[in-house]
């Protein structure tokens, strides 16, 4: 699950970097740090803790489902900033500056489907491949679970694979969402533009002039990632 979210991301980052440091406006453009690995898995490491303690396979759909919202997320900032688009704000449908939060663009939703649906088979596989092996504890996968209820097996791998992308796209829609309202918005007065750093990838201070202090896109990704746990972990229950 790590390797399907890190691959992708860290190739998508380093695809067309040049193009994309012409975008000064945005901090989020180089390589994944620390703080930003934290706010996307932080929530699935929870979720893996969760599991881990109460053996319930809701844990893993959870689980899932954050590394979908993360995905999501990352592939429709990285292919939508490639793509070139001017991004309008989900909620305004105004103009937003290219790779700022909140602004969405066709490609870049359509890539944020992919990147839900491809964790969704991926979680998919994964709970297969635990039911093959190990047959034991992990086993007892929500698939497994499904299986009482759904007419066919391959039923039973659509909904999983719906649970978890439903729950990526959730999280990337409250992500974009969050973004464009209580997010962190600064603006560099040395450069004239906005950003969501501090400071500016110039160098400069910057100043808030929009959303909650101390809500920068980490926090939102972390809120973001619980959100599409949340989805997912809701979806299995009820499905299950
Ligand atoms: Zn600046």
């Amino acid at each position: 699950m790590l390797l399907a979210f890190f691959v992708p991301s860290v190739a998508l980052s380093r695809l067309g970097r040049a193009r994309k440091r012409a975008l000064v406006d945005i901090g989020k453009t180089g390589p994944r740090d620390a703080r930003q690995v934290l706010a996307n898995g932080g929530i699935a490491t929870l979720c893996a803790v969760g599991f881990a303690v109460t053996h319930d396979v809701f844990w893993t759909a959870a689980f899932a489902g954050a590394y979908a919202a993360a995905t999501a997320d990352t592939w429709a900032t990285e292919i939508g900033t490639l793509a070139g688009r001017a991004p309008r704000s989900i909620l305004t449908w105004r103009p937003v500056a290219t790779g700022m939060s909140g602004g969405v663009t066709l490609a870049g939703t359509l890539a944020e489907l992919a990147g839900a649906l491809w964790i969704g088979l991926v979680a998919l596989l994964a709970a297969v491949l635990a039911l093959v092996i190990a047959n034991g504890d992990f086993g007892l996968s929500f698939g497994y679970s499904l299986s009482f209820r759904a007419p066919s097996l391959t039923a039973v791998g659509l909904v999983v694979i719906a649970v978890v992308a439903l729950g990526g796209v959730a999280g990337a829609t409250a992500d974009s969402l969050l973004g464009t309202t209580v997010q962190e918005l600064r603006r560099c007065d040395a450069c004239g533009r906005m950003c969501e750093t501090d400071p500016h990838a110039c160098g400069n201070p910057t100043r808030l002039v929009r959303g909650i202090r101390g809500l920068s896109n980490d926090v939102v990704n972390l809120l973001a990632t619980a959100a599409g746990a949340a989805v997912s972990f809701g979806l299995a229950v009820l499905l299950a």
